[in-house]
């Protein structure tokens, strides 16, 4: 029996595990498992390596290593970032801007905050899906503790000009920070370019292990432990550090931005050939997002048609993608990002998510966009 074919388009959900990153990590399961906090002399390897995966991430960002904190991923750097703000009394700052287009990462714990008293500030989006600086002006005050706002858009891969809004919260002495989760080993990410004061990054998302990620905090800024225990990540973040996930993360980041030109390159090619045989097949849909955007996430919004349904036939072909956010995917509804966009209705209900990464070929886009032709074709047939 022949196998069917297994066509992956949806790495903004996750990644497959770098043949590097995996190499490097099996010695800290296997053999190099000691506790690196202990004072014997087997914790010594796991310790350097710790260490030097975090210079190598430090200089992947343009940072410096103090100023990285190890956490277990995306989510738990975002909550971090979002909720320190509840231990800073002191401050008398109890405002957060966001924007309404953040992973639930982030409106969920902002959420959390405004049941604790803070007022938090959802700047909606333009067409594109970009924060206007003018609306940010407008909401900053002596009251703003933290402005976060993504640097890319998981449904849409709309990139924000974070130095512009960044700068102008500092203007009025709030902190900025940027969930990169989505840019962080696919984009040129330069902490220091972009002016930030905190970033969240996640492994799974540039082929790196799952269950681990860390956030960057400037040299300077102080952020209290959010989870408590053991002195570990200098008392910043207790636990038992993941040290094979550390230094899969590393090794994975490394490899991805050494190749960050090749790897643009070769979604964008994708891309380009993906729209074309769409409009060559006389589909009816719209790209959703702006054009300085992350290659390789792709959201399509086809005419009088179903998400899910799109999702359910591609699926039965072998080929997987998303409709919303990974974290909506159990949703029917719109998403989020799709209603803050103002997709028209007629379309908005058909838009799903293709995220390609460098195992997908021309020949997989052949095979897709055949595949939606038909899905197309056979809801005309039976006159839906
Ligand atoms: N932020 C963004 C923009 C994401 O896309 C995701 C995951 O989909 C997260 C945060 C959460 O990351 P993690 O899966 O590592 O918790």
């Amino acid at each position: 029996m022949n196998e069917m074919r297994r066509i992956y388009v949806d790495h903004a959900a996750t990644t497959r595990l770098s043949d590097r990153a995996f190499d490097e990590m099996v010695k800290y399961l296997k053999n190099e498992y000691a506790n690196p906090s202990t004072l014997y002399s087997s914790a010594r390897v796991p310790r350097q390596a710790i260490a030097s995966a975090r210079r190598q991430i430090a200089e992947c960002i343009g940072a410096d290593a103090s100023e990285i904190v190890f956490t277990s991923c995306g989510t738990e750097s975002d909550n971090w970032a979002i909720k320190h703000i509840a231990f800073q009394k002191d401050t008398g700052r109890r405002k957060i801007i966001t924007s309404q287009i953040e992973h639930h990462a982030i409106l969920n714990s902002c959420k959390v905050m405004e049941k604790l008293g803070f007022q938090v500030v959802y700047l909606p989006v333009d067409k594109e899906g970009i924060v206007s600086s003018e609306l940010l002006k407008r909401e900053l005050d002596e009251e703003t503790a933290l402005v976060s706002i993504m640097l890319v858009n998981n449904e849409i891969g709309t990139i924000q000009n974070i130095r512009e809004l960044s700068d102008l919260a500092h203007e009025k002495g709030a902190l900025f920070h940027t969930d990169a989760v989505q840019a962080v080993g696919h984009i040129e990410v330069d902490v220091g370019r972009l002016g930030i004061d905190l970033l969240s990054a996640s492994a799974h998302k540039f082929n790196g292990p799952k269950g681990v990620g860390f956030l960057y905090i400037r040299d300077g800024v102080a952020l209290d432990p959010y989870i408590s225990g053991g002195a570990q990540e200098n008392g910043s973040r207790a636990g038992t550090e993941n040290v094979a996930g550390i230094v899969g993360m590393a090794a994975a980041l490394q490899e991805n931005v050494d190749d960050l030109q090749r790897h643009r390159e070769h979604l964008s090619e994708l891309e380009e050939l993906f729209i074309r045989l769409l409009k060559d097949k006389k589909l009816d849909f719209r790209i959703n997002g702006a054009k300085d955007k992350s290659p390789g996430i792709l959201s399509v919004s086809f005419a009088d048609m179903d998400g899910e349904m799109i999702l359910h036939r591609l699926d039965l072909k072998g080929i997987q993608i998303a409709t919303g956010s990974a974290c909506d995917s159990k949703e029917t509804q719109i998403s989020h990002v799709v209603r803050a966009i103002s997709v028209p209705e007629r379309y908005a209900r058909g838009t799903v998510r293709f995220s390609f990464g460098s195992d997908n070929t021309c020949e997989d886009i052949i095979y897709i966009a055949d595949e939606l032709m038909r899905i197309a074709g056979s809801r005309k047939k039976a006159g839906e």
